[in-house]
């Protein structure tokens, strides 16, 4: 018998009046697997994970989460979840850590309360303060702990960075990441690139209801074929000619050869290839970041433009080199960072 994915979809339509917020979506979260789902304002990501919860009821179609239905087998499906909704109503009175004690309590736990809070990063004293008083991010916190409360296997995050700090969220990216290691599915939301990119194994991009594109990140640069553009300085003009697809674009001029390489290896055999003829002096690479991905997928109906070589470029190396196959080769046979450009959080 197979094993039901994490989370699975089929056909998924969610209709408010005229506005379908969730269009015939099909969508699956393997077990283990961190998922997140990006899209622009309004683009149904919300509505996606009320159904999971079954605070929203679909038009059409069904989901599941571990092979139970969400609408018929709430409970079963409520056991094995763990949720920081959009909207989580916190009493204003009560203490962070009473919140977290009726958690256990509710979800029959063995969970102690004072390691959880510990592990979202709330003090013992933050944590005996009323909830009323907390900031964004002290309430974001607590809602993280309260998910955790039971071990659950499947997480499902709406925006958990918003309101946290850089240390905020360092923790949670850290937290996500234990979590999918002890076989927790991890289903998210968020508009925070940098993080999305930093843990997720595969996104999700939503637009105007539709689920527009589903694959790794690597995935989704070679699908659209924008992939990295690659500048080598060179000491004579190279006389080569490249038989291979992954290698495109290719410009020669003033010393300088330009080359667009839609997969990782594609770089290196750039390289090689190149230093058949001539010596190479130095080497750039400029690799498409999510930012150009998410604009490529979300933009074009909204009249935006979606190029490659995003223009915030503010030197983000969370990437660099750390590429299977081939970017950290290719860095030290030239001295030269690749960098990835584009993104413009502060991402801890
Ligand atoms: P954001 O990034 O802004 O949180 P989202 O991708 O989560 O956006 P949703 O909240 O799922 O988007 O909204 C999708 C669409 O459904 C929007 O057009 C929204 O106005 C509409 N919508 C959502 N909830 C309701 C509701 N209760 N009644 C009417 N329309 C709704």
């Amino acid at each position: 018998m197979t094993v039901p994915p994490a989370v699975e979809t089929r056909n998924l339509t969610k209709r408010y009046g005229d506005v379908t917020a969730v269009d015939g979506v099909d969508l699956q979260v393997e077990r283990g697997e961190v998922f997140g789902f990006l899209g622009p304002n309004g683009a149904g990501k919300s509505t996606t994970l009320n159904v999971l919860l079954d605070f929203v009821t679909p038009t059409e179609g069904s989901a599941t989460v571990f092979g139970h239905d969400v609408r018929e087998e709430r409970a079963a499906v409520r056991e094995r979840i763990g949720v920081v909704p959009e909207n989580y109503g916190l009493y204003d009175r009560i203490s962070g850590r009473r919140h977290v004690e009726f958690a256990v309590e509710l979800k029959d736990a063995t969970d102690d309360p004072d390691a959880l809070l510990d592990r979202v990063g709330l003090s013992p004293s933050e944590a005996a303060r009323p909830t009323g008083e907390y900031s964004t991010g002290m309430s974001q916190r607590l809602a993280l702990a309260i998910a955790l409360v039971g071990s659950p296997d499947l997480l499902v995050l709406d925006e958990p960075t918003s309101g946290l700090d850089p240390n905020g969220v360092r923790r949670l990216r850290e937290i996500i990441t234990s979590e999918a290691a002890d076989d927790t599915a991890v289903f998210f939301s968020s508009h925070v690139l940098g993080q999305v990119r930093a843990v997720a194994d595969r996104v999700g991009i939503m637009n105007r209801g539709e689920l527009v594109a589903v694959d790794t990140i690597d995935g989704l640069r070679s699908e659209l074929d924008i992939g990295a553009r690659v500048t080598l300085d060179v000491d004579d003009s190279p006389d080569v000619t490249f038989a291979d697809d992954a290698i495109t674009d290719v410009t020669v001029a003033e010393g300088t050869l330009r080359a667009t390489c839609l997969e990782p290896g594609a770089k290196l055999r750039l390289l090689d290839r190149v230093r058949e003829s001539v010596s190479v002096t130095d080497v750039r690479i400029e690799e498409s970041s999510l930012e150009d991905l998410f604009a490529s997928y979300t933009e074009a109906d909204a009249g935006g433009e979606a190029d490659a070589g995003a223009e915030a470029d503010v030197g983000d190396e969370a990437d660099a080199g750390a590429e299977p196959g081939g970017d950290g080769a290719t860095a030290q046979t030239n001295g030269t960072a690749a960098t990835e450009s584009g993104s413009v959080e502060v991402d801890g």
